[in-house]
């Protein structure tokens, strides 16, 4: 037998002499070790391709929603379809490649239509954080089209970035919060609207994102630092939700809901609960305000929120884990005294935020400015142990305050 009649491994040149099986191919031969080896490689690949799913726990609905119930006072409705919509959009990400390719399931980004400080960022933030994903918020009024002055739409996604500390798979199943997106509506459709923030030309501009496509993000943000190398992030996996006050938005609810039920006002038993027309917001009702129907279809989830009322506010300055009046005695615990609030300083309080119509957003620039005093002199005296805060000290607090500073707080 010549040397050219040999048959050896094509992969590593072994003998067939030295091997335990050499098996042939059209116009090659594989060595056992050399099969071992290959599977081996192939192994990893594969579970590489799988990592998205090992180190990410998928909680059901309703795993999701008790968890908000931890630190979302109310808003049952709300925490109920988000809880829903998050997770039908990391199921549609875990979902192997194998399926059935006719079956796409399609993304489902959100928007919360709800008054200032009623718990839209925190629904967002925690969900992020239950999930352990990334997450940013994004304001919508600095946004602008490209080419004007103000941030590019990808400058959204920069942040995420930042926030996945650059990691790039992390990112791309991050969550971004698009605050104030009413404040991108037509102008035309919505007058209340003083500032041009080239609204339908944003909209327009974020469609893409959206949707899923291919973004070169720079890295450290826009304009300052031309020289940047890109960084290229497919948002197709990312969850968009936008929330905004749409002030006005029940003009436009209450005159759909009068047509729709002309000519069934006999069957019509609905009662209609004029006081919080918010509950009956559809897409049509986002498009009247000045959305653009594109921009509608790309966050097909509508969710609202209910204004917060006196018990809400009362539950959420006490109840939640991290309720204001625990953080403040967490404060205070680490300095050595004991924080308590008596029940009528946090009835005061509440009074206040109601007064204030700020949401709960008001409770936190109330009790900032009641704590302030305390919060000063306590940790540097020695002799104070305990702190009880009464609705005779609250008056003192309020009466040394100017109310302008408390209202734009
Ligand atoms: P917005 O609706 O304007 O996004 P946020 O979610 O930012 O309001 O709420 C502002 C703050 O008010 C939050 O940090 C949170 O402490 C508190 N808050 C608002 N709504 C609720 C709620 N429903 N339950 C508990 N805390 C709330």
């Amino acid at each position: 037998m010549s040397e050219n009649d040999k048959v050896l491994c094509s992969f590593c040149g072994r003998d067939k002499q030295d091997t335990n099986i050499l098996i042939a191919g059209t116009s090659a031969h594989i060595c056992d070790s050399c099969i071992e080896q290959a599977h081996e490689i192939v192994k990893e690949d594969a579970s590489d391709e799988v990592f998205l799913a090992k180190d990410f726990t998928l909680l059901k609905p309703k795993e999701i929603k008790t968890h908000l119930d931890d630190f979302v006072i109310g808003q049952d409705d709300a925490k109920k379809v988000m809880s829903v919509a998050v997770y039908n959009h990391y199921k549609r990400i875990l979902q192997p490649d194998t399926t059935d390719e006719d079956i796409e399931i399609e993304k489902s980004n959100i928007i919360m239509v709800g008054r200032t400080g009623t718990g839209k960022t925190l629904i967002a933030r925690s969900i992020a954080k239950l999930l352990k994903v990334p997450f940013c918020i994004a304001d919508a009024t600095v946004l602008t089209e490209a080419g004007y002055v103000g941030e590019d739409v990808e400058s959204i996604l920069t942040r995420l970035l930042q926030a996945a500390d650059y990691d790039v798979e992390q990112a791309k199943r991050g969550i971004v919060f698009i605050d104030e997106i009413d404040k991108v509506a037509r102008k035309s459709d919505n007058p209340s609207i003083t500032r041009d923030v080239s609204g339908e030309g944003v909209q327009q501009a974020m469609l893409k994102l959206l949707e899923g496509t291919i973004v070169n993000v720079p890295p450290q943000g826009g304009r300052k630092h031309p020289d940047q190398k890109m960084i290229a992030l497919d948002t197709k996996d990312i969850l968009f939700i936008s929330g905004g006050a749409f002030d006005g938005v029940e003009r436009h609810i209450s005159a759909r809901m009068n047509t729709s039920s002309i000519g069934f006002k006999s069957e019509n038993k609905e009662v209609i609960e004029k006081d919080n027309l918010l509950q009956y917001i559809s897409p049509q009702d986002l498009k009247s305000f000045g959305l653009i129907p594109e921009l509608i279809g790309r966050m097909p989830v509508v969710t609202h929120l209910n204004p917060l009322d006196r018990a809400a506010l009362k539950l959420i300055l006490t109840e939640p884990k991290n309720a204001l009046t625990k953080q403040y005695q967490k404060l205070f615990d680490m300095d050595g005294i004991a924080l308590s609030f008596d029940k009528k300083a946090i009835d005061i309080i509440v009074d206040k935020a109601m007064e204030f119509k700020l949401g709960a957003r008001g409770l936190r620039s109330i009790c900032e400015a009641i704590m302030l005093d305390a919060m000063f002199e306590f940790p540097s005296d020695e002799s104070k142990k305990d702190l009880k805060i009464t609705a005779a000290y609250i008056k003192t607090q309020l009466t040394k305050l100017s109310f302008t500073k408390l209202k734009v707080a």
